[in-house]
């Protein structure tokens, strides 16, 4: 399923006096929704000490839902200065956040070391070296190579950029103890959207085996490991949502085993953007235009700036008509940038549409706003937040043509080099 029936029905009682207040376009995100799934991932591992999820930021940057997952007790992936500094805003500090960068320039590790610092998880051995200070905890993302496959989203881990090869991992946590790094951590990424939760449980028993190896070797324990992002969600109706409840049973059961066998139990992490928020967005927009050649085109008021997925990636989205149902004709729905691979949706069934009808795109609540960009000039539409109260928020505006002018220089400004 796409969007919940909860939601949906929620959604579609309220719509039509909120798309009269704030006009369309815009992302409408679901406080109820978004907790509900985050108690049931803090249920789902249970079954483990210590367990945390570090809300991918990139995946919804908006402070007043990276406040709901504040009150979860979740803390936040950051990959930038900008994610970075948006967690602290809201008052996150040290261990609350990870920050899992790659490539990383100077700037990004004094951010990152600034404000109480956060845990450091590193992409690569020869970054070890340049960090300006050693902090006590660290973390290393590790790539095992074809020792794994990566799901078919995100590719072999071979020809992925990120993470310390297995050859190096051991030099790099000695590395790491030689230059004062005292308690570790141990993060990999191999999947993304992945719906089969037996992925995330082979995932966990691959770094409790690198854990052993490491430990043993370097005479060390482990605060943490982090299985990453990448849980799925099921985009199109005949998906199967993935089954956290068997997938925190087995990753306990192996924590479990682990403590046995060593007599302690590290912190389990996950850092879930997608499946925390991802059903519990989506994308209203208007249709405007109508327009019949050799296929039908139904053209509505938001664009790739609002939702690249289906563009970008090919990526579905189911797409409802609020009041109508049916497979009436076949359509593309498009929207107004002059690339043609602005479409929400290529020849699908719909219901028979009119100018004015209410479109809502599902599971827009991540990697969704976050992606848009600002191609031909097109403005990134406003968010809003649906409170369990069942009142709705501005949380952000709609972008006007003077954020899109804002760095350019009017007047004359040059640097002419000397002879
Ligand atoms: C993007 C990303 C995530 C979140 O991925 P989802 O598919 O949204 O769960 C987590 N960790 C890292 C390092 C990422 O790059």
């Amino acid at each position: 399923m796409p969007v919940s029936n909860d939601f949906s029905a929620r959604l579609e009682q309220s719509l039509e006096g909120i798309v009269e207040h704030y006009s369309t376009p815009f992302h409408l995100y679901d406080e109820k929704g978004i907790r509900e799934t985050g108690n049931a991932l803090i249920d789902a591992f249970a079954g483990v000490e210590s367990f945390r999820e570090y809300f991918a930021v990139k995946a919804l940057p908006n402070p007043s839902v990276m406040k709901l997952m504040q009150s979860m007790g979740f803390g936040f992936d950051c990959s930038s200065i900008a994610e970075l500094a948006l967690s602290r805003q809201i008052g996150a500090r040290g261990e609350e956040i990870m920050f899992t960068s790659n490539n990383t320039s100077p700037k990004e590790f004094a951010a990152a070391a600034a404000d109480g610092g956060c845990i450091l998880n590193l992409d690569d051995i020869s970054l070890i070296d340049k960090i300006p200070e050693m902090p006590e905890l660290i973390c290393f993302r590790y790539n095992p190579g074809e020792r794994r496959t990566g799901n078919s989203i995100i590719g072999n881990p071979v020809e992925s950029k990120y993470g310390v090869s297995h050859d190096q991992l051991l030099d790099a946590y000695r590395q790491a103890k030689a230059r004062g790094a005292k308690r570790f951590g141990l993060h990999t990424m191999l999947a993304s959207n992945e719906l089969n939760h037996a992925y995330m449980v082979e995932t966990t028993r691959m770094l409790l085996e690198r854990v052993e190896w490491i430990s043993s070797e370097l005479d060390i324990t482990f605060d943490f490991i982090n299985i990453g992002g990448g849980l799925g969600i099921p985009y199109r109706p005949e998906e199967k949502p993935l089954d956290v409840v068997s997938m925190g049973r087995e990753i306990s059961k192996l924590f479990e085993l682990f403590k046995k066998q060593h007599g302690y139990m590290p912190k389990l992490c996950v850092e879930s953007g997608r499946y925390m928020t991802g059903p519990h967005g989506v994308l209203v927009t208007s249709a405007i235009n109508r327009k019949e050649i050799y296929r039908t085109y139904v053209g509505v008021d938001s664009c790739m700036s609002s939702l690249m997925r289906p563009g970008m990636y090919g990526a579905y989205h189911h797409i409802s008509v609020l009041g109508k149902t049916g497979d009436d004709e076949t359509v593309d729905v498009v929207g107004s940038l002059c690339e043609n691979n602005d479409k929400f949706a290529v020849q699908r069934s719909m219901p028979r549409m009119a100018d004015g009808d209410i479109l809502y795109i599902h599971d827009t609540g991540a990697h969704g706003h976050s992606m848009g960009f600002n191609y031909n000039g097109k403005p990134r539409p406003k968010e809003l937040l649906l409170r369990e109260d069942g009142s709705v928020e501005l949380i952000r505006r709609e972008e006007r043509l003077n954020d899109l002018f804002a760095t350019l220089s009017f007047e004359s400004n040059t640097y002419t080099p000397a002879d």
